[in-house]
């Protein structure tokens, strides 16, 4: 006999209570609009979007990307994005590459994923290959590494520029290497590499190179419409092969949406993944995924379009004054010292000697309601705070400089985190193999996490995880991070 009672979920509930469930659960999240979350979000504060994207995923949210001719709508879609996406690079009809194709992905990570495969993919007679990336690329090309058994030459930046150095890059290249990739601009810092130089070597290797504008790929062209010294990075430049841009990051789209150019067919030709050895439909696939929402797309699609090239340069003007605006704000406090002067939409600051400790202050502001991201030391850089800049920050700047000003004097007031003296004492001893689960789960009491289930899973401060975690060496930050989100990560009942 099955006990009933066992199995199966909990009867249905009205569709108003599940909204209200949702709802409340959503309060407890950071808020995603208003102008004070400097990570994840991207927002451009403009009336009715929210509705218009909505509504489009709303209205494709069932429609089924796995098969462009039953639902030619999606193709439609994905073709007048992968245009849009182009012209803002620099290609197509008129260009100096007119036969620029493209797909539309989940995200910066799959089109980076996939640029690898198909750098990977092109070369079947290396059988050991390799990409070289600067230390300031973006993890998910060490992701796509790791799933793709690709092995990745990490070349250092700059402790100065944040850089790499060309020369360094052109040195990594060997008989193995399939692609060189960059950053437009980097993530962490926002720094635009030098793509030129990069590139030139690459094509003089005959290798791929990849420029990853995930971030920066959709505001930068408008940053130089501007006015700004924007270097050249994109399909003006010779050698360069292949583009992501993500159009959920400054296309403000919704979620799940990035798409990944290439200079022509015959270089994306190998992204694609086709398999008829089966009983069932040919398979075709551009992406990984296989069966795919029409839900982001369409939400990208009327986004862009309602937003139009206009929209993009007024957001992208108001940006650029927010930008500078945090970036005063910084300056103008003694402590903190910017990481590299902005050039693009993110503002990152570091503590000077005997400056505050940078995770206290974060800790600070974010008690004045200001979300921002801290970033762990790093082979010689100092531990940092990230701010990603979008155009809703703007009515809030002024805000920021007494906050952030405010908040230092507090940090300071406060002093630095001292590790418990066993915690130091462990973190220094421990290596990522001895970590058992009685001894994650005690670290993880023992730093506030976890929480009541429902409620928040991290403690309110969090100076102590990270300077717990900035005195980890990487391995052992990766090992512990991953426990602590695994223990998060549980079914409830
Ligand atoms: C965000 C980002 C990625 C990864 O994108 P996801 O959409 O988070 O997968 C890759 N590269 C850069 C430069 C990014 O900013």
């Amino acid at each position: 006999m099955i006990d009933e009672s066992r199995v199966g979920l909990a009867a249905g509930v009205a569709a108003e209570v599940v909204l209200d469930e949702v709802r409340q659960l959503r309060a407890g999240d950071r808020p995603t609009h208003g102008g004070r979350l400097f990570a994840y979000v991207y927002d451009p504060a403009v009336p009715g979007l929210d509705e218009l994207a909505g509504a489009a995923h709303r209205e494709s949210a069932h429609v089924n990307g796995l098969d462009p001719t039953a639902f030619p709508s999606l193709l439609a879609m994905e073709n007048a994005l992968v245009g849009a996406a182009s012209r803002v690079l620099g290609a197509g009809p008129g260009t100096t590459a007119p036969d620029v194709v493209g797909s539309v992905t989940s995200g910066g990570t799959e089109s980076l994923i996939l640029a690898v495969k198909t750098a990977r993919d092109a070369h079947p007679e290396i059988a050991a290959p390799r990409i070289v990336v600067p230390s300031s690329a973006h993890a998910a090309f060490a992701k796509a590494a790791h799933y793709l058994r690709v092995a990745m030459d990490v070349v250092p930046v700059s402790l100065d520029t944040l850089r790499p150095d060309p020369a360094a890059m052109a040195a990594a290249i060997g008989p193995e290497t399939v692609l060189v990739a960059c950053s437009a601009p980097s993530y962490a810092h926002g720094v635009v590499d030098p793509v030129a130089e990069i590139a030139a070597a690459a094509a003089a290797a005959g290798v791929r190179c990849h420029v990853d504008a995930c971030f920066g790929g959709w505001t930068l062209p408008y940053l130089r419409r501007l006015g700004e010294p924007v270097p050249a990075f994109d399909f003006a430049v010779p050698g360069v092969t292949s583009i992501s841009v993500d159009l959920h990051k400054y296309a403000y789209a919704p979620k799940g949406v990035s798409v990944l150019l290439h200079r022509d067919a015959s270089l994306r030709s190998p992204q694609y993944f086709a398999y008829a050895d089966w009983p069932g439909y040919t398979m075709i696939n551009p992406v990984i995924a296989s069966t795919r929402s029409g839900g982001p797309i369409a939400a990208a699609y009327a986004t862009v379009r309602h937003l139009g090239d206009d929209g993009y340069l007024r957001l992208a003007t108001v940006t650029r004054d927010a930008v500078a605006g945090l970036a005063e704000a910084v300056r103008a406090v003694d402590g903190l010292r910017l990481m590299a002067e902005p050039e693009s939409t993110v503002v990152c600051f570091t503590a000077t000697e005997g400056g505050p400790d940078l995770f206290v202050l974060v800790d600070e502001l974010t008690a004045r309601g200001w979300h921002t991201q801290p970033q762990l030391s790093y082979a010689g850089l100092p531990a940092s705070v990230h701010l990603t800049v979008t155009a809703s920050v703007a009515p809030r700047v002024g805000d920021f400089g007494p906050d952030l000003a405010d908040a230092v004097a507090a940090a300071r007031a406060a002093g630095p985190v001292q590790l418990p003296g066993e915690l130091a004492a462990l973190v220094g001893a421990l290596t990522p193999d001895a970590l058992t689960p009685e001894l994650v789960e005690g670290l993880a009491a023992g730093l506030g996490m976890g929480g009541e289930p429902g409620g928040a899973p991290l403690p309110e401060r969090m100076a102590v995880v990270n300077t717990l975690l900035d005195a980890a060496p990487p391995a052992l930050r990766e090992r512990l991070l991953v426990e602590f989100v695994g223990l998060l990560q549980r079914p409830t009942w």
